[in-house]
């Protein structure tokens, strides 16, 4: 069978892998002239690699993905650790029970760890939104104390909304930890690809069957006979499948509209000096324009006398040539109009929407590549 991918990041990679496994000619277009989506990974002028996309850290509980991406990476043993600058205090986030200690002092410390451990039990991860329904007094301090200095402001730059306003799964991400974890995630596994993502993904498109162009926009090959319900490519009728990983909106020309997003600048700085800062993200809850500053070089382990940096300014997604749309903004509106595209493209039954684009998601990367292999095995892969 024929298969023709759009894009070439984790969505559309894994599932052209899948396919050519099982023997299909899988032809991969992607309208960037690099692969690995807003995975890529590369050396920056002073030899340093930088993610050209943010910030992009593996972890996930699933062994499946974690086994099958092992097929093509080493891993580095990186455990992720973030603290918040919070009025030039450096606190753990997400808030644990380190954190209370370092915020309230032994004594009153104490008191509150076993008020909450009483009542959520030990170890368990609160949303900020849960903690701050809480009627006990001591509780409620502590919400508001991680609301006021954590959530908000944060929030704020990043959706331009309150925490209370974006959908819960958002916030859910970041949750309150009762325990002594200072790790970011607390998945069973986490690392980052030994030599790199752009390496991984060299290996894993690395196939007799997988052909790749970049470069090359969808919009200017792909056509929908909406009478017949037949797509055509390059003006011939296909009769293969096909995985869309980008834009939905975008590639009917918004004709029901524009899905919003929420997009980023990025602003690179590369200082003459072993480290920059205490840990590879260091997130600004409460002061400047600026959300987090990541140093890559805790994140690669790379061994390098000097250091590269990314200052992350969130701003509202509105021009798709010159921004990318790097975070749906989930609720029932932006939902129900992501369904009509679903809709839309449902009568052609050989057409398939995968990843964060195509389906409006908030996907990690293990979410997207277990969706992938998902998608993999009912199209007849592996
Ligand atoms: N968040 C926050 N303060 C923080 C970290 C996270 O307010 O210090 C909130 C914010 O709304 C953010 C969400 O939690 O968008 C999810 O954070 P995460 O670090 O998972 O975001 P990502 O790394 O995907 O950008």
């Amino acid at each position: 069978m024929e298969i023709l991918i759009i894009g070439c990041g984790f969505a559309g990679a894994v599932v052209a892998r899948q396919l050519a496994e099982k023997n299909h000619h899988v032809r991969i277009i992607e309208k960037r002239n690099h692969i690995g989506g807003n995975c890529y990974d590369c050396y920056d002028e002073y030899g340093v690699l930088v993610h050209q996309y943010g910030p992009h850290i593996f972890h996930t509980n699933s062994k499946e993905v974690y086994d099958f991406l092992s097929k093509y990476t080493d891993w580095y043993n990186y455990k992720h650790e973030v603290v918040g600058n919070v009025y030039g205090k450096i606190i753990p986030i997400p808030f644990n029970l380190n954190t209370l200690m370092k915020v309230y002092g032994k004594e009153k410390g104490n008191a509150l760890k076993k008020e909450l451990i009483d009542t959520y039990g030990e170890n368990s991860r609160v949303p900020i939104l849960e903690l701050r329904k809480s009627q006990s007094k001591g509780i409620k301090e502590v919400a508001e104390y991680v609301y006021q200095n954590i959530f908000l402001k944060y929030t704020m730059k990043q959706w331009d909304q309150k925490p209370e306003e974006v959908d819960q799964s958002v916030t859910a991400r970041v949750p309150v930890l009762l325990s002594y974890d200072n790790r970011y995630f607390q998945d069973e596994y986490q690392g980052m690809p030994l030599k790199g993502y752009t390496k991984l993904f060299e290996r894993l498109l690395d196939h007799p069957l997988i052909q790749v162009e970049l470069e090359k926009d969808a919009k200017d090959l792909l056509s929908f006979d909406f009478k017949d319900n037949k797509i055509l490519v390059e003006g011939k009728e296909f009769g293969g499948q096909i995985i869309f990983t980008g834009a939905i909106d975008e590639l009917f020309d918004c004709s029901l509209g524009r899905l919003p997003y929420r997009s980023l600048r990025f602003d690179f700085e590369h200082y003459n000096q072993p480290y920059y800062q205490s840990n590879g993200v260091v997130n600004y809850t409460v002061s400047e324009d600026y959300t987090r500053i990541t140093e890559f070089k805790y994140l690669t382990g790379q061994d390098i006398d000097t250091t590269t940096i990314i200052k992350e300014y969130p701003q509202k997604y509105e021009n798709s040539k010159k921004q990318v749309p790097y975070y749906a903004i989930l609720n029932d509106e932006n939902r129900n109009l992501h369904q009509k595209y679903v809709e839309m493209v449902k009568p052609f039954g050989n057409f398939y929407l995968l990843g964060r684009l195509a389906q409006y998601k908030y996907y990690n990367i293990d979410g997207i590549v277990l969706e992938a292999l998902k998608l993999s095995k009912q199209l007849g892969g592996e």
